[in-house]
């Protein structure tokens, strides 16, 4: 606004100087600039909207691990928050391998799984899209549509495919069909959608091995979490891969504080509940490539790499302060506090000799050694490891 204000003077300083053909001229000219500033920022307003509803749909949706879940997050729940008539996905599914994910999904999910297309290679989807990553929007097309989803009724106004890439290969392709016309036409921006492309590629992609790993038995089935197995796995890695690197890597080793009173006041179910929300809870205090798992009965575990002492004890000192800080609900409508107490340790890389499976084991025995200390102290407290 300052800038159209600091534009006028001169305009009104030359005015007198100059014919009235060309003050007319300046006059429109001012005017269309202004119209077009006005548009521009109706536009920003409804684009900052749309942004804040989109991050918050992509928020959602990346908090999904269960294959079923982001399927109907997306057939069911998109076309309600976008006002959409139909959102389906497809997947490029070279060996059967989701087919048979598919197989072993039940409830809600069988009857969206007509939201879902499956190709038996990426053909289709390449000869569309090549290696463009732009969005394809326009009328529907019987040619272009029906071949690759069947015949859609009611017939979409307008149709917008959006390929789904991972590392430079397509793996899919989001369909959303709209009632207007208007809504997806050839010329519309499609900066959003490419965002959104993004999420739902690595959502879908993330999901589909998380079912892979639960099929493998590596998933606890309660919080959905990692389970001891998967962790014993991933600890001998992250050894190595600490002892060959430049920085250290953290142990911590969560309990829930007196667990079995929950379990002997509310109910094994309420104890069930509170162990879900813990693990839901420590997986947003901590970052993708962090391995959390939960270690046996109300103990979880989390390896960090490259964390110093100073920022291991941070996160953990973090996720105590939530975890008190998280009142639970209740099925009769009361909350429960919880608190935890936590031990952390440290492998610091090139300083130690020997067996990188008995250094794993040490890591955990001396984060336990702090947890059993920080229990003794008074619980509810983080210990950090000599
Ligand atoms: P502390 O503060 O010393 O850790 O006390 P605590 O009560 O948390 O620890 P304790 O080891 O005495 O009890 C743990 C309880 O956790 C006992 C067990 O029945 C319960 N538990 C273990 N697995 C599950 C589970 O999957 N669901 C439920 N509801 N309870 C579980
Ligand atoms: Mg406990
Ligand atoms: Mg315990």
């Amino acid at each position: 606004m300052l800038s159209i204000q600091k534009q006028e003077d001169p305009v009104e300083a030359i005015q007198r100087s100059m014919d009235a053909v060309t003050l007319a001229q300046l006059r429109r000219e001012n005017r269309q600039l202004r119209e077009r500033l006005d548009e521009l920022l109706h536009q920003a307003r409804v684009n900052e909207k749309k942004l804040r509803r989109l991050q918050h749909q992509e928020m959602e949706l990346l908090g999904l691990d269960s294959l079923s879940e982001v399927i109907l997050t997306l057939t069911v729940d998109y076309p309600r928050a976008f006002g959409l008539s139909r959102v389906m996905l497809v997947l490029v599914d070279v060996d059967d391998q989701i087919r048979k994910l598919f197989e072993q999904m039940r409830g809600a999910v069988q009857q969206q799984l007509r939201d879902v297309v499956l190709l038996p290679d990426s053909e289709p989807l390449d000869s569309l899209f090549g290696k463009s990553a732009t969005p394809r929007l326009g009328g529907y097309d019987t040619h272009i549509h029906a071949s690759l989803l069947g015949d859609l009724r009611p017939r979409p106004g307008s149709v917008a495919m959006l390929p789904l890439f991972r590392r430079g290969r397509l793996t899919g392709c989001l369909v959303m069909a709209a009632r207007d016309t208007e809504r997806f036409a050839r010329d519309k921006d499609t900066y959003f959608l490419e965002r959104l492309a993004t999420t739902v590629a690595v959502s879908v992609e993330s999901a589909i091995n998380h079912e892979r790993l639960a099929i493998l038995g590596l998933i606890d089935p309660l919080t959905e979490i990692n389970n001891r197995r998967f962790f014993d796995q991933r600890l001998d890695e992250e050894v190595m891969r600490t002892l060959r690197g430049k920085a250290p890597l953290a142990c911590l080793l969560i309990d829930v504080d007196h667990f079995k009173r929950i379990n002997d006041t509310h109910g094994h179910q309420a104890g069930d509940s509170v162990l879900q929300r813990v693990a839901a809870l420590l997986r947003q205090h901590l970052r993708g490539q962090d391995v959390l798992a939960r270690y046996g009965g109300e103990e979880f575990v989390a390896l960090l790499s490259g964390t110093t002492v100073q920022r291991a004890r941070v996160i953990a000192e973090r996720i105590r302060l939530a975890l008190e800080q998280k009142l639970l609900p209740l099925e009769n409508g009361e909350t429960l506090q919880i608190t935890a107490s936590i031990g952390v340790s440290l492998l610091e890389p090139m300083q130690h000799q020997g067996e990188f499976r008995q250094l794993g084991t040490e890591l955990i025995e001396r984060a336990d050694q702090a947890l059993y200390k920080a229990k003794e102290s008074g619980r509810n407290r983080v210990i950090v490891a000599d």
